[in-house]
């Protein structure tokens, strides 16, 4: 009987030292877990100041080291384990500091934003999970051993019973039940030891996948600041997400100037749900109200019209995120995917920081567009203005040297301007200036390049045209300019005419200064000749 019970107490304290190294590895866990939580609420932090994420991690850091130190006190009886606990434990504390210094702190820029990253190769918290690494296989070993040790155990056991028969039957059978009960109740914490450490294992993969995420969007912000033109900007976006999200796919769309229309200009992956090539902002909820729209199975499948509504239950995710900066709203992004992983919480917010970076890099390269137009144009009559005359026409020359085609150049010059200023005033000479410029606009083909080159002085230069052809557009030009009314405050003024001179390249000069030069004399003899005329160089 004494051998049976103290068979028995054996065997239950085998069972309470495998108990001891599922606490030990439970408690590892929740301390690495709480630790991953305080890391992406210190980045989440940094990224959107949202005081909740501040909250957050100030409520984690006192879990971590509560797990943390429980951990040093159930390692005591293993002096090995409980030092390689202790170094883990200043590593922790170290990555705790490390975090909170940088939530509280104003410091930022390229450091910061590496200490939160995690090197994960060199930095704290790599380190860290290196060491709780160890600690865990440790611990594994260790409860391989201690299930060993019962298994062993409970075989002896077993033997004393089978010659113990002689003993009354009641208490052979109490011993097997309790027996068998401790059996089953170390195979349970056995297997909940095992799966603790696959949920560890899962997450530090998933820590990796996050942390590249980060990386990828770091460039991209550096990258997007560079770009020069917005196509540019929509290609570095979408080659982004086909990287940073593959499985999802969509478009980029954007506004025209009158806001009433967004057209596709970048498409990333394969979208799972169809989107419309073109929509009116009335199709699209993000757009209605300028916030980011999600369906999916908790956020209800209210879709928009721009969108093939994914049917219920199909684990399809939709997202489309207004791109609007100051007020402005400029386009928008759309992705769909099939969002069974749980992983799409991370990527719709991974979405919306790309859509906010597009949208700032719109706005700055809007505005640099309409700065350099500025630059090139005449602000009365809106063409170009002689600075970009200079220039487009010496490319010009060249362009068409190269493949041995003619240039033409017109020289214009509004007849008795000085007159019809003296007579009308100086804003009705102005309305005929916008009138003569409105003339040449309308009779421009793509390629041409119609200037104010001061004054009541205009100039079109004519790619691929030689003088013949000239000399008719010119003529073409001069009549238009007669039979064109000039109405200015309701009173009808005029008629006006101008005046051409016209030279060729190669046969009147061959570089700007030359070719102007020869259309310059040609247009004094049109005035000596008696102005209303065209004059070749
Ligand atoms: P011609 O037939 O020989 O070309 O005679 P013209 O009077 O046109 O020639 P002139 O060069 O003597 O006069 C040009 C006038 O154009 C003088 C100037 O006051 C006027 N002018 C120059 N720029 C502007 C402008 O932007 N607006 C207005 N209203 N007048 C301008
Ligand atoms: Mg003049
Ligand atoms: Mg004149």
């Amino acid at each position: 009987m004494s051998a049976w019970s103290w068979g028995l107490t054996e065997l239950r304290q085998g069972v309470d030292r495998v108990e001891h190294s599922y606490r030990v590895l439970v408690a590892l866990n929740t301390a690495q877990g709480h630790l991953r939580s305080a890391e992406s609420a210190a980045r989440g932090y940094r990224r959107t100041g949202a005081p909740a994420l501040y909250a957050e991690l100030r409520e984690l850091v006192p879990d971590v080291r509560e797990q943390a130190a429980q951990l040093a006190r159930l390692t005591t009886d293993n002096p090995p384990q409980n030092q390689r606990v202790l170094q883990w434990q200043e590593l922790i504390e170290y990555r705790l500091q490390e975090l909170t210094a940088l939530a509280d702190g104003e410091t930022g820029g390229a450091s910061a934003d590496a200490a939160l990253a995690g090197d994960v190769r060199a930095g704290t918290t790599a380190r860290t999970s290196e060491a709780a690494t160890r600690i865990l296989e440790v611990e594994e070993e260790l409860l391989l051993e201690r299930r060993a040790i019962i298994d062993e155990r409970t075989g002896r056991l077993t033997g004393f019973v089978v010659l113990g028969i002689v003993l009354p039957l009641v208490v052979l059978t109490l011993l097997l039940q309790g027996l068998l009960r401790e059996n089953r109740r170390s195979r349970r914490l056995e297997r909940e030891a095992r799966n603790a450490a696959l949920e560890m294992e899962a997450s530090l993969v998933e820590r990796d996948r996050v942390t590249e995420q980060h990386r990828l969007l770091g460039s991209y912000t550096g990258l997007l600041q560079s770009c020069q033109t917005l196509p540019e900007a929509f290609e570095l976006t979408t080659s982004l997400l086909q990287h940073l999200l593959p499985h999802a796919g969509g478009h980029c769309y954007a506004l025209d100037a009158s806001r009433n229309l967004a057209e596709v200009v970048a498409t990333f992956g394969t979208p799972v749900a169809a989107s419309a090539e073109v929509l009116s902002p009335d199709d699209c909820w993000a757009l209605r109200r300028g916030q980011p729209h999600r369906t999916d199975d908790r956020h209800g499948h209210v879709t928009c019209r721009h969108i093939d509504r994914p049917t219920a239950g199909s684990g399809v995710w939709t997202l489309c995120v207004p791109l609007v900066a100051q007020g402005n709203s400029l386009g928008l992004l759309h992705a769909s995917a099939l969002g069974n992983d749980g992983r799409t919480d991370n990527d719709t917010a991974l979405l919306e920081t790309v859509g906010e970076q597009l949208s700032l890099a719109m706005v700055n390269l809007q505005l640099r567009e309409s700065l350099r137009q500025q630059s090139l144009r005449d602000p009365l009559t809106g063409l170009f203005n002689r600075r970009y005359l200079e220039t487009s026409l010496e490319r010009e020359l060249a362009r068409c040297r190269r493949r041995g085609l003619p240039v033409s150049v017109l020289m214009l010059d509004v007849d008795h301007f000085k007159l019809f200023n003296d007579t009308h005033g100086h804003a009705a000479g102005d309305a005929l200036l916008q009138k003569v410029a409105g003339v040449l606009a309308s009779q421009v083909r793509q390629e041409d390049i119609a200037c104010r080159y001061g004054g009541e002085e205009f100039t079109l230069v004519l790619p691929e045209t030689d003088a013949a052809m000239a000399m008719a557009r010119a003529e073409q030009v001069r009549a238009t300019v007669a039979a064109t009314t000039i109405t200015h405050m309701g009173q009808q003024l005029g008629p006006a005419t101008v005046s051409i001179g016209v030279a060729s390249a190669p046969v009147s000069g061959n570089t700007p200064g030359e070719l102007l030069e020869a259309a310059d004399a040609a247009l004094y003899r049109a005035k000596a000749g008696g102005r209303d005329r065209v004059e070749a160089a």
